[in-house]
């Protein structure tokens, strides 16, 4: 599979599977936090599928495009390992939905950091509330939920807190 291939398949899961946990979430009041701003791409379609949700961005160093630039009060600036655990203070276990993208090419290296921040993740969520990840995460009491339409199986995980 060619590297076009590959990130072709990475963009149609994330937009299946943040499709999906957007409609499932849907009648769910807590907050939405898009961990791994970027250029903006996938913020910029949650905040057109979820309109009138809040979502909270995390990101270390805002370089997005200025079209898909949240507000200064909608973004939680700082390396997540900080952030989360200060979110979790502020927000308490209230996420409807959390949306993560932080990795880069390395995927040792994204594999390592996904273990490191599941336990800083998972006491976010509300009850009901959907994790979507590019990376497989490591949580204790998550269910993973099967690849919804759409997505290929392996380049978007969806957990659920019941
Ligand atoms: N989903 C984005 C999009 O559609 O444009 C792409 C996100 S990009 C792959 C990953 C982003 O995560 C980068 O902007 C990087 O700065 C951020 N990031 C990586 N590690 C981070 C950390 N420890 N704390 C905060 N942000 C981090």
């Amino acid at each position: 599979m060619s590297r076009l291939d590959v990130f072709i398949n990475r963009m149609v899961s994330q937009r299946a599977c943040l499709n999906y946990a957007a409609e499932q979430t849907g009648d769910m009041d807590g907050p939405v936090f898009e961990l791994g701003l970027g250029n903006g791409r996938t913020f910029d379609h949650m905040r057109e599928i979820m309109s009138g949700r809040p979502i909270y961005v995390f990101e270390r160093k805002v370089e997005s495009n200025p079209a898909s630039t949240p507000e200064p009060e909608m973004t939680i600036l700082g390396d997540v390992r900080e952030t989360l655990p200060a979110a979790l203070e502020r927000f308490g276990a209230t996420a409807s939905l959390i949306h993560a993208d932080l990795g880069g090419h390395n995927l040792e290296k994204n594999d390592r950091f996904a273990r490191e921040i599941s336990p800083l993740i998972e006491p976010m969520l509300a009850v009901g509330g959907l994790m979507v990840s590019s990376d497989r995460m490591y949580f204790d009491t998550l269910t993973e939920l099967p690849t919804p339409p759409g997505a290929v199986e392996g380049r978007c995980f969806v957990y659920r807190k019941d």
